[in-house]
């Protein structure tokens, strides 16, 4: 008798997927079936079907990427799969994860997974890592849940999750909500849903805008800032420094550019609100949102941009942009 539950598996490359010697070092190699053939316990899970969408590095991934493997999940969805699960690179997981958050509104479980030790290293995690994704996927209470990261049997809503050590497979973190869940003996357990998803639905045939990601740092004064307009981008976000502040030189240029463009304050430091009414100095939170910019609310600089990005290229004014930000993620 056939498994009840079906799964899509989207391999993207990555790590997961790399092989070779170790003096050229490694690259994607391995398809969405070597890496399903290679772990059997699958089969005792769920009906697998695998699709090599991409075999890249993570980084080399686009926005266009996203928008088509969307519509592909939505497709295996619409032809009766009971979840999907996606293998790529973590170098941008922080990022393809919630783009897929927002791209896509189904109950199905999204998972996306990778690994941090390549398949021809002792401990490599790959496997594991794919056997929990598909359990995730076919898990009830994963459902609803948006889209998920899972690695290191550890499960994270893909809003929170970021990349935080270059090799430790523990590298994923959610902060400060910590991890929606975690697998122990292979069973799921849900112990926190995270509330006000958004959705944006943005098709291939929207043209990209594209989002400059800059990060205030001490000294600087921010002269690359003006140039931006000439280059093309359509927005920006800043990293500022701690709860939202720029020194006074930047505060200035970042004011000429939001009367031209977006530009959303979100801050460095990776955890906690962007501030909105505590500090008055030239710079600070207070006096930036004065000059016309928009809190990010929770998102760091990747996830804002990732959003802002999605606004802009689905057609998004002002106004709703401004409320994305303040009441979708404030
Ligand atoms: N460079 C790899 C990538 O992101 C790293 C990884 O998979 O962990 O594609």
């Amino acid at each position: 008798m056939g498994l009840s539950k079906r799964v899509a598996v989207f391999s993207l490359g990555g790590t997961i997927s790399s092989t070779g010697d170790s003096a050229a070092g490694v690259t994607p190699t391995l398809t969405g079936e070597d890496l399903v053939r290679d772990v059997p316990q699958i089969s005792g899970v769920a009906e697998v079907s695998a699709t090599s969408f991409r075999q890249m590095s993570s980084g080399e991934l686009t926005l266009d990427d996203l928008v088509e493997l969307a519509a592909e999940i939505e497709a295996a969805f619409a032809s009766g799969a009971s979840g999907a699960v996606v293998t790529q690179g973590t170098d941008t997981i922080e990022e393809t994860g919630f783009a897929l958050d927002l791209l896509l509104d189904r109950e199905e479980p999204v998972v996306v997974t990778g690994a941090m030790r390549n398949p021809t290293l002792p401990g490599a995690d790959g496997p594991a890592n794919l056997l929990a994704a598909v359990q995730v996927a076919v898990s009830g209470a994963a459902r609803g849940l948006g889209a998920l990261v899972v690695i290191n049997d550890e499960v994270h809503a893909a809003r929170f999750v970021r990349k935080t050590h270059t090799q430790s497979p523990a590298t994923f973190r959610s902060e400060p909500a910590g991890p929606v869940g975690w697998l122990a003996e292979g069973r799921v357990r849900i112990v926190q849903r995270p509330v006000g998803r958004r959705h944006i639905p943005v098709s291939v045939e929207y043209t990209a805008r594209p989002v400059a990601l800059y990060t205030a740092s001490l000294g600087d004064d921010g002269r690359v800032l003006p140039e931006l307009p000439g280059l093309g981008y359509g927005g920006l976000v800043v990293e500022a420094m701690g709860g939202g502040h720029v020194p006074e030189a930047v505060a200035d240029r970042l004011e000429l550019l939001a009367a031209q463009m977006p530009v959303v304050l979100s801050s460095r430091t990776g955890s906690g609100d962007v501030l909105r009414k505590t500090y008055g100095f030239p710079g600070s939170e207070i006096d930036l949102i004065g000059r016309g910019l928009i809190p990010s609310g929770t998102l760091d600089g990747l996830k804002a941009r990732m959003l802002l990005s999605l606004l802009l290229r689905a057609g998004t004014g002002p106004d709703e942009i401004r409320s994305a930000f303040c009441e979708g993620f404030g």
